[in-house]
């Protein structure tokens, strides 16, 4: 890690979100800091987090237009519940019409890591451009991907400070919180979908209930499993080069 890397001796692996959350916002107080969401279960659970400090931070999103309605009326539910906090949508101007012109029709069938660049990984890097700090909903028990996720990173692919708060938990912890606070949350999580990504490429997981994480629905019947905002594409952001 570079030498700017935080001093983390006030929170561990193991402390509990809702500490690592108030130690980000005191350490970071000043700085640029920004909360991102796919509006999934963890980053709702986040969101509440944070907003319990009465602080007003940007909570990112990004609208690949292709979300599903119920995720559209979940971003309205948070940003009524939370008043404070300023919900910004930095999706891409790309319309699907212009993509399928310039890259072919249903590119996420086609090449779905270029899809992906478009609509999420070069949108999000925008965003984080002038941030310092980036807060996630990001767990360790999400997949092997995501197993060496610690509280606190560099984050190299956009230079900033990534902050992970919900590393420790799993999903029938974030669960419990979201259930305790009353959180609002996706009501597809209880119609089978345990992540919330984009309607062409997120199907329904059979047997998966609120408490059920998996991401076998995302991509399903290819080898691909991330999008890219949370590791690089190298392939992609090679041919840009
Ligand atoms: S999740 Fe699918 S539709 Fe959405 S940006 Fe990625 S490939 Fe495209």
């Amino acid at each position: 890690m570079p030498s700017n890397t935080p001093d983390t001796a006030t929170v561990g692996e193991e402390s509990p979100p809702e500490a690592i959350v108030a130690w980000a916002l005191r350490r970071f107080a000043g700085r640029e800091l920004v909360v991102t969401t796919s509006f999934g279960m963890e980053g709702c659970a986040l969101i509440d987090m944070v907003a319990r400090h009465r602080v007003s931070v940007p909570v990112v999103w990004l609208d690949t237009m292709f979300l599903f309605p119920e995720t559209y009326a979940l971003r309205d539910r948070l940003a009524d519940r939370y008043p404070h906090l300023r919900f910004e949508n930095r999706g891409t101007a790309l319309t699907p019409e212009a993509q399928a012109e310039q890259f072919g029709p249903e590119l996420w069938r086609q090449d779905p890591d270029l899809c992906c660049v478009l609509r999420k990984v070069e949108p999000m890097r925008r965003a984080l451009q002038g941030v310092d700090v980036w807060l996630t909903g990001l767990t360790r028990s999400q997949g092997a991907d995501r197993a060496a996720l610690r509280v606190v990173e560099w984050d190299w692919q956009y230079q900033l400070v990534k902050v992970n708060p919900l590393a420790a938990w799993d999903r029938a912890r974030v669960w419990e919180y979201v259930r305790a606070h009353d959180v609002p949350y996706n009501e597809l999580h209880e119609r089978g979908y345990p992540t919330l990504g984009c309607t062409h490429c997120t199907a329904p997981v059979p047997g998966a209930g609120p408490r059920d994480y998996s991401r076998t629905g995302r991509w399903a019947g290819t080898s691909k499993t991330e999008c890219g905002l949370h590791r690089d594409l190298p392939r992609h952001f090679a041919r840009k080069a």
